[in-house]
């Protein structure tokens, strides 16, 4: 299986040269030269299967020659094995016809590490190999950075660094960040804003001399396998509910398109979806795209549901490089009007292709809020404001197959949201009850590269 980019200009790659580099040097990301199909048959013999099993069939394809059977087996023990439900990633009926996958029972309780376990045990297992050491450096607005922290957390071959907005992240995902004791992982607080931590650490990236010398690599949502790790819960759940017998339907609460993302790469590997479903908050690019074909950045407005505050959804470009026949070069063009001028206009052709294929819906606040309140009252659930999203728009949809929609977040990673719908504070699962009482470990930096540069060299040596 080999690598290529999006935009068509950048060397071919392994998988194993694909996940330790992320984004291609022509400026896209890579995705896989073809897609491995999963006949009626074998998608069928998934069923009653232990994820990690399910997982291990869907996902050997794309790894190639990276790692061996066995190899490649334990890595996946090892990356559920902290999850707190047996099932990994269970399916739970909400209501009549809709039911929710729970991707939240990973260390940090969103679904993020659903991929970024997967990840870090593979990084440990190639680095190891190649006996390389790389520093991994992130920025977050709050539920990435924790997923990497855990993920990486006392692995020989890598120093994470994460930068986060002093003061702007919640309590729960800062403690999730500063109260890991192994050497190896780092919180940094920065005093700036989030974009301010970004603009660091894509500067840091540019700093050809730095990156070099400490072996920077990046775990970004553009990693492929990120993407990768996602598609075993398309299958799993799809399986549970009948599939291939039967088709279902998925809605996706979408910030970077990378878990929606993983959803058309199961369809396309032959698991029989009827609608995917793009659900946004007030940041709704995604939804205006579907429904004019002009893909125009507006300003990004604060939400109660934070990790779909986005308005540049790097997974897109994905979707685009099929919806364009994997033409590398109308890729490029459309991304260059982006940079240039804010926004691109999609063909006739790939707009009905992308509406073949998605259906999109939008949630504002207000509405967000009233669903977390419904669903509490009706039902006794009590959702995250992200996943709230997903079931307002779910259940606008007028199609006749199962709804799955997916809960990307445990409600107690956002307690304000929650509490202000409900009146309820919702608790921390007992395994991470005593989250407050652990000690925090943190530095402060300066909004400043070069100081910031100064410290991962000295942490790390
Ligand atoms: C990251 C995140 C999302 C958005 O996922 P994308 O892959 O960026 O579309 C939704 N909900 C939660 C809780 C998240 O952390």
């Amino acid at each position: 299986m080999k690598y290529i980019s999006t935009r068509g200009q950048a060397p071919e790659l392994s998988f194993e040269e694909a996940m330790l580099t992320g984004l291609a040097r022509d400026g896209g990301l890579y995705v896989p030269s073809e897609w491995p199909q999963m006949s009626k048959a074998e998608i069928a013999a998934l069923a009653g299967l232990p994820y990690e099993d399910a997982a291990f069939r869907i996902m050997r394809p794309f790894v190639g020659e990276t790692f061996t059977d066995t190899e490649f087996r334990e890595i996946i023990t090892r990356a559920y094995a902290g999850f707190g439900h047996a099932a990994r990633c269970p399916l739970v009926q909400l209501e009549p016809g809709h039911f929710l996958l729970e991707l939240f029972h990973g260390p940090t309780l969103a679904f993020k590490d659903v991929a970024m376990q997967l990840i870090g045990q593979m990084f440990e297992v190639s680095l190891k190999r190649q006996n390389r050491r790389v520093t991994i450096v992130g920025a977050t607005s709050g539920d990435t950075g924790s997923a990497a922290i855990e993920a990486f957390r006392g692995l020989d071959a890598v120093d994470v660094f994460i930068m986060y907005p002093d003061g702007r992240v919640s309590d729960v995902q800062r403690r999730q960040m500063t109260t890991p004791s192994e050497a190896n992982v780092h919180a940094l607080a920065v005093a700036g804003d989030f974009d301010d931590c970004q603009a660091l650490l894509k500067d840091m990236f540019n700093d050809f001399t730095f990156r070099d010398e400490v072996g920077l690599a990046g775990v970004n949502s553009i990693n492929w396998a990120r993407v990768l790790a996602q598609v075993v819960y398309f299958f799993t759940s799809a399986v549970a509910l009948g599939c291939p017998h039967r088709p279902v339907s998925f809605t996706v609460p979408t910030g970077n398109f990378g878990d929606i993302f993983a959803g058309h790469v199961a369809k396309r590997m032959g698991l029989p979806i009827d609608r995917l479903v793009i659900a946004t908050n007030q940041n709704d690019i995604l939804h205006r795209t579907l429904q004019s074909g002009a893909h125009a950045k507006q300003g990004v407005t604060p939400s109660i549901s934070p990790s779909m505050d986005i308005q540049v959804s790097s997974n897109f470009e994905r979707l685009i490089f099929d919806l364009y026949d994997r033409e590398g070069a109308a890729v490029a063009q459309l991304m260059d009007s982006l940079k240039a001028e804010g926004s691109f206009t999609l063909s006739q052709g790939a707009l009905s292709r992308l509406t073949d294929e998605f259906d999109s819906g939008r949630a504002s606040e207000d509405e967000t809020s009233r669903t977390i309140s419904d669903a509490h009252k009706a039902y006794a659930e009590v959702l995250c404001p992200h996943t709230a999203v997903g079931v307002k728009v779910a259940r606008e949809q007028t199609g006749t197959s199962p709804m799955i929609t997916l809960a990307t977040a445990h409600p107690a990673k956002f307690p304000a949201a929650v509490k202000a719908a409900t009146g309820l504070h919702p608790d921390l699962p007992p395994r991470m009850g005593d989250l407050f009482e652990r000690p925090e470990r943190i530095t402060h930096v300066a909004n400043d590269l070069g100081a910031i540069e100064t410290i991962i060299r000295k942490a790390r040596a």
